[in-house]
C-alpha cells in the first residue's frame, strides 16, 4: 500500500493553487505564450499544455514535441506560473525534466498500462517532481491505484489524482462518465491523496464544463484541471471542449466554494441523519426478509426441475416496478439498476443454493 504519509497535499503540488489551466496541446510558441498570458492575468499560477499527444485515431494533431517544452520555459520566465506537460514513457520524463517543467502529469491511456507506469516511476527516481496521474481510460480503480503504488514505491512522494472521467460505448451526454463513486472509493481508499477534477474531458463540450467543476466542488475535490484556449474553435485538439479565457473566467467566478459543517449544522442534520440510518437498516433487514423468500423458491424450481430465470415473469414485475417508483418520484433508471442488481443476487443466491457450493459469481 502506498504510504500516505508521503503524499503531501495540493499546496505542495501545486504552489497553494488549486486550478491548474491551460490549453489542451502546445501548438505553437505564440499561441502558448497568448493563452499563458491570459491565464497569468487572471490570476491562474499553474499552466497546463500538451507536448506529446496520444491521439485515439492516428493522423490527428500529435503534439509538437520536444521544441514546446521550451515554449513552456518562456512560460515560465515570462509569468512565472508553474508549467505541467504530459507523459507518456521514459524518455518524455527525461526531457521535461532537463527542461525544468515543474509538474508531470500521466495521461489517462497511459494509466491503463502498468509497463508504461513502470517505465516512467522508474526515470522518476530520485527526482521530486511532482506527478498528477489520470484515471485510466476505463473504470477500473485497480489500475489507478497501482499507479500510484508504483510511483511511490519509485520514491515518488508528491502524488495526486486527475478524476477525468471513463470511456463508456454508445450516444451518451458526457464524453467520459464521471462516475463520481470511483473517486469517492478512491478517497476511502487512500485517505489525504488530493483529487483533481478535470471537468473538460469529461465534458467533451464547453457547454457543460461549468456544471461538471461545480459538480465536483460539492463532491469535494481538491482541485480543477481545464483546458483553455485563446481560439478555442480553432485548436488544434479537443477544440470542442476548450473554453475562451473569457469563458474560463466566468466559470471561476461563477463557481460556489461550499463550506464545511459547523457543530451547529451538525447538530441541526443529527436528526436527519439518525433517520437515514434507521432506514437503511430497515432496508437490509428486508433484503435478507427477500433473499429468504428467494432460497424458499430457488428450493422449489431445483425439487421440480425448474429453470432459475424466469425472463417473463422478471420483466413483467420489473415494468410493475418502475411505474410504482414513477408514481413515488423515484427516478427510472436507479430503480432499474436498483432491481437488476437484487434479481442478479436473487439468481446467483439460488445457484449456490441449490448446488450447496461455494458462493458463484
Ligand atoms: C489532456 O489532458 O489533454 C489529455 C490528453 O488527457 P487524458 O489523458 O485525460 O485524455
Ligand atoms: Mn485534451
Amino acid at each position: 500500500m502506498i504510504d500516505i504519509e508521503k503524499i503531501n497535499l495540493p499546496a505542495s503540488i501545486t504552489g497553494g493553487c488549486s486550478v491548474i489551466a491551460g490549453p489542451c496541446s502546445a501548438e505553437s510558441e505564440r499561441q502558448t505564450l497568448e493563452c499563458a498570458r491570459s491565464l497569468s492575468a487572471l490570476g491562474v499560477r499553474v499552466f497546463r499544455a500538451g507536448v506529446w499527444k496520444p491521439r485515439t485515431r492516428p493522423g490527428n494533431f500529435e503534439g509538437a514535441g520536444e521544441p514546446a517544452l521550451e515554449w513552456l520555459g518562456k512560460v515560465k520566465a515570462e509569468t512565472g506560473m508553474m508549467v505541467a506537460t504530459e507523459v507518456a514513457g521514459a524518455r518524455h520524463v527525461e526531457a521535461a525534466l532537463k527542461a525544468g517543467i515543474d509538474i508531470l502529469w500521466i495521461g489517462a491511456r497511459t494509466t491503463t498500462s502498468p509497463i508504461t507506469v513502470q517505465e516512467i516511476s522508474e526515470a522518476l527516481r530520485g527526482t521530486d517532481v511532482p506527478v498528477l496521474v489520470k484515471n485510466p481510460i476505463n473504470a477500473e480503480l485497480e489500475l489507478w491505484i497501482g499507479a500510484f503504488e508504483r510511483l511511490a514505491a519509485a520514491g515518488v512522494t508528491r502524488i495526486a489524482a486527475i478524476h477525468r472521467g471513463f470511456s463508456s460505448y454508445g450516444e451518451r451526454i458526457y464524453r467520459y462518465s464521471p462516475q463520481w463513486q470511483i473517486p469517492i472509493e478512491l478517497r476511502r481508499r487512500i485517505p489525504g491523496l488530493p483529487i483533481i477534477c478535470d471537468p473538460s474531458h469529461m465534458a467533451g463540450r464547453r457547454d457543460l464544463v461549468p456544471h461538471l467543476a461545480q459538480m465536483a466542488l460539492d463532491m469535494k475535490a481538491d482541485g480543477l484541471f481545464i483546458e483553455v484556449h485563446t481560439d478555442p474553435d480553432h485548436a488544434l485538439s479537443d477544440s470542442r471542449q476548450q473554453l475562451s479565457p473569457a469563458q474560463f473566467s466566468q466559470l471561476i467566478g461563477q463557481l460556489e466554494y461550499r463550506s464545511n459543517p459547523t457543530p451547529e449544522d451538525i447538530r441541526f442534520m443529527s436528526p436527519y441523519r439518525e433517520e437515514l440510518e434507521n432506514i437503511d437498516l430497515k432496508i437490509i433487514r428486508d433484503l435478507a426478509e427477500r433473499f429468504g423468500v428467494t432460497r424458499g423458491i430457488g428450493e422449489y424450481k431445483n425439487l421440480h426441475n425448474l429453470s432459475i430465470l424466469q425472463p417473463e415473469r422478471y420483466n413483467a414485475i420489473s415494468e410493475r416496478l418502475v411505474s410504482e417508483g414513477k408514481r413515488y418520484g423515484l427516478n427510472e433508471s436507479f430503480i432499474r439498476l436498483l432491481f437488476e442488481t437484487i434479481h442478479a443476487e436473487s439468481i446467483r443466491c439460488q445457484i449456490e443454493n441449490n448446488n450447496n457450493q461455494q458462493p458463484v459469481i
